[in-house]
């Protein structure tokens, strides 16, 4: 597999943070995606994103225990 961005093939599978949005929330899940060496271009299969949607449904229904773990900052004037 080729990168699409960067044509560099070290692409490996990583544990990493995703970021989901939900408004002004940020949810961070651990879930193992491929990943280009080269460039930090993130690859989905189907099964992962349909893995984050089930996630951002429960997250939406509450159905998920989740805990804070820092803040979502703006400039004031924003
Ligand atoms: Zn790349």
């Amino acid at each position: 597999m080729r990168c699409v961005i960067c044509a560099s093939q070290d692409i490996v599978k990583k544990s990493v943070e995703e970021e989901l949005r939900l408004g002004n929330d940020v949810v961070l899940l651990p879930i193992e995606v491929l990943v280009c060496l080269n460039c930090g271009e993130r690859y989905y299969d189907r099964r992962t994103m349909r893995l984050l949607e089930e996630i951002e449904d429960k997250i939406r229904a509450e159905e998920m225990d989740l805990r804070t773990v820092g803040r979502v900052l703006k400039p004031v004037a924003a």
